[in-house]
């Protein structure tokens, strides 16, 4: 607020050199997370720069043409999930070839200095630099905008990245993967001689408008100060000698905002959930059926196997070994909640009262509610839709170590990193007309503060990750699902254990 007010008179007394420096940001095309850079753009306005914030989905041809009209001294790229670090590779490229000299920074969650290092400042012969985060923005952005500090700057990072790149290659080949037949041959094998519990209904049921005050308490707090750059585990964070002031400064307005929010409802959760008889079909698949006959399917869930050598009585996991085979009448549940509709609305009212604080606040909550809600209704799931676990009785904690019996992986994490499977997933939901949810180009969700995945419920079913994957999986697992290599090898770029060559 203090920046907003003071610019016009900055602006006046300085005629045309009010700025430090000017800065394109921009979250790119088929994301639509928002908070990480946002809160970048008020940390450099507050430090003199002039941001030029193109908001979300921001196609690489509109982030270039911007930046040439308005003469900008650099780019600044954001993205949350992994097709994204792909899109920024197509925006690194695009500068190239239109013969950009101008930086390029890149941040957000799943972008890192040896992804930067690696496969985006190759295909740009400007400086490309990763920023950890929005407390390192401005030393960077200063360092590059300085005539003493840029040369130093740029040639640390190139230095820096070149080995990066070096280590990343000699490591490459290293790593021992398991074929795929051997992978499969060492698969878990699950115990089905009890019958598995059937849902209280199959099908899908939605709510329309889910109680906020009942999701409050399953907020975990924890990621909540993580998304303000305040790390440690709530409440201690609270008591911390450094961060504790902070932490709790921040704390009551979070919960103050957040009484707001559930009183005069300023946001709105809704949410479909939807359950199908199940088996796994061949290794790695699971065919979802219209009804207990099983005959007719209605869908087919791909999953991805691990590939790693394993160590004696370790398996080589896929999702689909939770499900039982052909022959056991198992199911399988499918999600979309929603905490987010109202969201963007409530953001802009701040923004538009130059309130940036309680703007990032309102989405940092509305993604804290959205969490919470996929744990409520997981809850709700086992001890009574499902109802494999009706005396259950977990307090908050508890459920945050994950200490229930079934899993609900979400499609684009660590077990199953195809986020195209939620394209199957939200047309068995029928994800749209009935929570409010839709997917961009690179399957984001949208609102933003959303949260799907499957409901697994067998006991031995946990949450892995898929680490990286051969190229005979790939090949294989593009042929199940009907698509091109090509593309299969695009949306699996970031687990690929081999170079695509693309
Ligand atoms: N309590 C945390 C949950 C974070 S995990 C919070 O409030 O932020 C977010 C979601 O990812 C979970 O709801 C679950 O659906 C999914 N998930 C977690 N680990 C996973 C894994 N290894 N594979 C697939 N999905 C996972």
């Amino acid at each position: 607020r203090a920046v907003a007010y003071l610019e016009p008179f900055m602006e006046a007394e300085e005629a045309g050199s009010a700025h430090a420096g000017r800065i394109v940001l921009a979250t790119v095309k088929g994301d639509v997370h928002d908070i990480g850079k946002n809160i970048v753009g008020v940390v450099l306005q507050c430090n003199g720069y002039e941001v030029i914030d193109l908001g979300v989905m921001v196609p690489a041809a509109k982030i270039l043409a911007t930046a040439r009209e308005m003469d900008a001294d650099m780019i600044g790229l954001s993205g949350l999930i992994t097709p994204s670090l792909d899109e920024m590779c197509h925006v690194a490229a695009e500068m190239e070839r239109e013969g950009f000299r101008v930086p390029l920074l890149i941040g957000g969650a799943t972008t890192s200095k040896v992804h930067t290092a690696v496969k985006i400042a190759p295909r740009y012969s400007g400086p490309t630099i990763y920023v950890t985060d929005a407390s390192r923005s401005v030393a960077v952005v200063s360092g590059l905008m300085s005539d003493e500090q840029r040369a130093g700057l740029v040639e640390t990072v190139k230095t820096d990245y070149d080995r990066l790149r070096a280590n990343h290659a000699a490591r490459g080949g290293a790593v021992q993967k398991t074929s795929l037949a051997d992978a499969r041959a060492n698969r878990a094998v699950l115990d089905w001689s009890a019958a598995p519990p059937r849902p209280s209904f199959l099908g899908l049921k939605s709510f329309e408008d889910y109680p906020l005050g009942e999701l409050v308490e399953r907020i975990d707090w924890t990621p909540f100060f993580r998304t303000w750059e305040l790390a440690g585990a709530y409440p201690r964070i609270l008591e911390d000698p450094v961060l504790g002031e902070s932490a709790r400064n921040l704390f009551s307005d979070a919960r103050l905002m957040l009484d707001r929010i559930v009183s005069e409802k300023l946001l709105r959760a809704r949410a479909v959930i939807g359950f199908f008889p199940a088996n796994r079909e061949g290794d790695d698949d699971i065919a979802l059926f219209t009804d207990e006959t099983r005959r007719e399917r209605l869908a087919v869930i791909h999953t991805l196997r691990q590939q790693g050598s394993k160590g004696a009585g370790r398996p080589n996991l896929a999702l689909a070994d939770f499900v039982a085979p052909p022959g056991v009448a198992d199911y399988l549940g499918g999600f979309v909640v929603t905490a987010g509709i109202g969201v963007d609305a409530l953001a802009k009212d701040f923004e538009a009262r130059h309130d940036d604080y309680n703007s990032i606040m309102v989405k940092a909550l509305a993604d804290r509610l959205a969490e919470a809600f996929a744990e409520r209704m997981h809850e709700r799931v086992r001890r009574e839709f499902w109802g494999y676990a009706p005396d259950e009785a977990l307090d908050n904690a508890a459920l945050i170590r994950e200490a229930y019996r079934g899993i609900r992986p979400a499609p684009g994490y660590p077990a199953c990193p195809d986020h195209t499977e939620k394209i199957t997933l939200f047309r068995l939901l029928d994800a749209e007309r009935r929570a409010g949810v839709i997917l961009t180009e690179g399957c984001a969700m949208l609102p933003a503060s959303s949260v799907s995945g499957f409901y697994f419920a067998h006991p031995e079913a946990r949450y892995f990750g898929i680490g990286k994957i051969e190229r005979d999986q790939v090949e294989d697992y593009a042929r199940r699902k009907g698509q091109d290599l090509a593309t299969t090898e695009r949306w699996l770029s970031p687990i690929l254990a081999y170079d695509s060559g693309r």
